[in-house]
């Protein structure tokens, strides 16, 4: 049987399939919904476009079961503190990490306690966090605050906190670079990848590292981090005090995961670049138009940001970009950014609709 094979039949979630890689022993409880293991899509258009002999793939994350790679850390921290005899979690949260730790607090048996920043969570994974049952603080402040307080909270109460911080989380989210690995015979040359709080950035190149050291891979990719122009504090080497973009996922001004990404970066000869919100839109609308895939406009980012390096990309390579998030988790944004043809008030009889169909 092939690798290929391998990741795609009966897949067991990502613990199982990669329990002599993780922090795992007999004893813990896996708490899973079978997250990873998620397609890695070949771009024909985009390749086109870019105009060179590139083999050009998305690594679809959002096919993920709340929707996001969130789960890919998720599954792990919450197995580890559910082992650790914890009874609650908390979050701060741009939404997707809330609607995660939401659905395995739940299916763990625990609380789940979330921060939010009012009014610039997505209405999906809102609708998730809702549903899911956590319990959620909506801030007067941006993601940053929010995630201060949460460290605090667990600091001095009986709850765990499972952002990125939580190591458990970026040994999770380091399989997502396993699988890449194992359905491609090799690591890609370029890792294009959106960053928020750095975390999954820092998470690939744990993954790839340790794959190369065990001589499953015989190249490391180059680390290609994007941000969005109003939120780029990694790009600009600063703290951005009040972050803004229409990519909310990765509205973080202050991420906690820098050093790791900045080694990442330094390791790979990886490069950090700013995307405008006009660009991620319309690498955004180009996915779902052109490829068939509707992803989030954080996850865009990285489809910007190679649009963006096109002249630097060598003939002959092979690149992945990550597509962190379901385009469903942010319908509003859908509704706003597409160039569809909408009829609306027609009566509905053929030769009407014949007609303005132009037949
Ligand atoms: C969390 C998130 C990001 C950013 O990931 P970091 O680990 O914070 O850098 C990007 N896209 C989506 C959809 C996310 O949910």
């Amino acid at each position: 049987m092939n690798q290929t094979e391998n990741i795609n039949a009966n897949w067991p979630g990502l613990i199982e399939a990669y329990k002599s890689w993780l922090p795992v022993s007999e004893k813990t409880p896996i708490v899973s919904l079978k997250e990873g293991g998620t397609p890695l899509i070949k771009l024909h258009s985009i390749s086109t476009l870019i105009g060179k002999d590139v083999s050009i793939y998305a690594k679809y994350d959002g096919l993920n079961p709340t929707g996001s790679f969130k789960d890919r850390g998720m599954t792990m921290a919450i197995s580890k503190a559910k082992e650790e005899g914890c009874e609650a979690v908390i979050c701060a949260s741009t939404g997707n990490t809330s609607a995660a730790a939401a659905a395995y607090a739940k299916r763990g048996k625990m609380r789940a306690f979330v921060l939010i920043p009012d009014g610039y969570v997505a209405q999906g994974k809102l609708a998730q966090a809702l549903v899911y049952g956590a319990e959620i603080v909506a801030i007067k402040g941006n993601f940053d605050r929010a995630l201060e307080i949460v460290q605090e909270a667990s600091k001095k109460y009986p709850i765990t906190l499972v952002n990125s911080v939580n190591p458990y989380r970026l040994e999770g989210q380091k399989t997502a670079a396993f699988e890449i690995i194992d359905c491609l015979g090799d690591a890609p040359d370029w890792l294009c990848i959106p960053m928020g709080n750095a975390g999954n950035i820092s998470a690939y190149w744990m993954g790839f590292e340790q794959y190369y050291v065990a001589q499953k891979a015989t190249k490391l990719p180059r680390m290609m981090g994007f941000q969005a122009s109003g939120s780029a504090p990694l790009v600009l080497n600063k703290t951005i005090n009040n972050p803004e973009t229409i990519a909310t996922a990765i509205r973080i001004g202050n991420p906690v995961n820098k050093e790791k990404a900045i080694q990442a970066r330094i390791k790979s000869k990886g490069t950090f670049l700013d995307v405008t919100d006009e660009e991620i839109i319309e690498a955004y609308k180009l996915l779902a138009s052109e490829e068939g895939i509707f992803c989030e406009p954080a996850s865009a980012a990285s489809i910007a940001g190679l649009l963006k390096r096109k002249q630097e990309i060598p003939n002959n390579s092979v690149i992945v970009c990550v597509l962190t998030g379901n385009g469903l988790k942010d319908p509003d944004c859908a509704i706003k950014n597409n160039e569809a043809i909408f009829h609306s008030n027609i009566e509905g009889n053929l030769k009407e609709i014949a007609t303005i169909l132009g037949f």
